[in-house]
């Protein structure tokens, strides 16, 4: 996160102001969303409607690229905290993933589960598996993401989906855990210590004396960490040092760097 950031938040503050304050309150849910992803694996194209008893503002999944619905992969859509849970009769066994800010996943009728329960997971993390336990007619995801507990219209990469009445009217294709290269940074600052986890308990493996030109694999919620008057809570995986820095000393704007896979 560079130096440009508090200049920016003073700008925002400045025009935020000039707002009224019912457009304000308006907008607040929507830019507190974390950018939601597929909650099936990268490159898969599934098809999705939301039948006339569904609840809130639920879609339901299948595949419709010629894979079997059942037994895939069901991936966190965000990076959160993982919760499990059974409602026999209903959402069957089902994750909840909690993203903070009042935001939250869910994801139901799973034949198995992949994660303990209150485990934290990485955006694209396999959660569970596909199937059709609780009131269920056949293997499928039922998702919905909700804000302080309201459904809300479902949004993936930041674009709303369509609520068709049945299958086979609209498709995505997930682009989630699709990796990608990470990205090329700078660091700033000197005596940057290279952590071997986001942690500052971790070890030190090494130290960047000045500005580094980087590449960045990953990144991952860790320790907060305040320096130079900016906090922040993002690491960013170095391919090159093995390790991780604070997202404090990339020189990008971003808490989260855009472009880089979450670890
Ligand atoms: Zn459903």
């Amino acid at each position: 996160m560079g130096r440009l950031l508090a200049v920016l938040l003073g700008t925002l503050a400045v025009l935020a102001g000039l707002t009224a304050a019912p457009a304000r309150a308006e907008t607040a849910g929507t830019l507190a969303a974390p950018t939601f992803k597929a909650p099936y694996p990268c490159g898969q194209r599934w098809t999705y409607s939301h039948h006339s008893a569904e609840v809130r503002r639920a879609l339901d999944f299948v595949r419709a690229d010629g894979g079997t619905t059942a037994g895939t992969p069901v991936l966190a859509s965000a990076a959160g905290t993982a919760t499990r849970h059974y409602q026999a009769g209903g959402a069957g066994n089902y994750v909840v993933v909690d993203h903070g800010g009042g935001w939250k996943t869910y994801y139901f009728h799973l034949a198995a589960f992949s994660v303990a329960n209150g485990a934290w997971v990485g955006q694209g993390q396999q959660i569970g598996t596909t199937g059709s336990t609780g009131n269920s007619s056949g293997a499928h995801i039922h998702y919905e993401q909700l804000y302080n507990g309201v459904g809300q219209n479902i949004r993936i990469n930041g674009s709303a989906l369509s609520y068709p009445g049945s299958y086979h009217q609209a498709y995505l294709t997930s682009d989630n855990g699709c990796g990608g290269g990470g990205g090329s940074f700078t660091t700033w600052g000197s005596g940057v210590r290279v952590r071997a986890d986001a942690y500052l308990s971790s070890p030190v493996v090494t130290t960047l004396a000045g500005p580094t030109a980087v590449t960045v694999v990953c990144q991952k919620q860790g320790d907060t960490v305040s320096a130079e008057g900016y906090t922040n809570n993002w690491w960013s995986k170095l391919r090159d040092q093995g390790g991780f820095i604070s997202n404090i000393y990339i020189d990008h704007p971003a808490a989260q760097l855009p472009g880089v896979p979450v670890c």
